[in-house]
């Protein structure tokens, strides 16, 4: 088995658990502004509206089409219209609410602490991220994870975002390595493995739901705890 000499890793939705955090913020916000008075049908619907809206508009911002902003400022207005409430303000307070409130969210992917034990006096870690950088370092120390990492790599920082090699060749700069001597761990076949393909690093696919995919990552696990027998 090839080793390495440093590892970088993605943090949303595979060591900061996006989903359940995410989920815990807008039951909250779902609660305290009584958007349910304000004829969207359940908690469920304002949900899974969110979900696909998110998961749209991050598609979008990975592929470069819209800017961060674009994100922050029009997620919540988006998931009104499609449940049919029209509240320019009711929007823009749930879009500074949530992204005051989410990071502050302690939720972990299964094992991500013991895996990252493990992990700590072998390797030299890196984060290596597309999220907006104070929220990525809030949701870091709120989750326990800052004393892990030697380096945390935000695209702001880089000036390029993930699937460029670039951002990869930052970290690996900043770090002292030669592209060959990493491994990026990450759950987005676009951005995390195909990004660290572009800038020739290994990978480990992180594919907790076991989705169907045509790419090629070095390795492939379901769940953190494997980590420990590939590193
Ligand atoms: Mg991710």
């Amino acid at each position: 088995m090839k080793s390495y000499s440093c590892i970088l890793f993605d943090l949303d939705h595979t060591l900061w658990d996006f989903e359940t955090n995410s989920h815990q913020t807008l039951q909250e916000l779902y609660h305290y502004y009584e958007i349910e008075s304000r004829g969207v049908e359940s908690f469920a619907s304002f949900y899974n509206t969110f979900v696909e809206i998110n998961t749209r508009l991050w598609e979008l911002y990975d592929l470069g089409k819209i800017t961060r902003e674009k994100i922050r400022f029009e997620r919540f207005h988006g998931i009104l219209s499609h449940l049919g409430v029209e509240d320019n303000e009711l929007s823009l307070t749930l879009s500074d609410e949530y992204v005051l409130r989410s990071p502050k969210k302690s939720g972990l992917i299964p094992n991500a602490l013991e895996v990252l034990e493990y992990l700590r006096p072998r390797y030299p870690m890196t984060i290596v991220t597309n999220g907006f950088e104070e929220i990525q370092y809030t949701k870091m120390a709120s989750s326990g994870l800052t004393s892990y990492f030697k380096n945390v790599v935000t695209s702001a920082r880089a000036g390029y975002k993930k699937p460029a090699k670039e951002i990869f060749q930052f970290a690996l700069t900043e770090g002292g390595f030669e592209a060959h001597e990493a491994i990026m761990i990450g759950d987005n076949l676009l951005t995390d493995i195909g990004g660290a393909h572009n800038a020739s690093v290994d990978t480990i696919f992180f594919n907790p739901n076991k989705i169907q995919h045509e790419e090629n990552p070095r390795y492939e696990i379901h769940d953190l705890k494997q980590l420990m027998e590939i590193l």
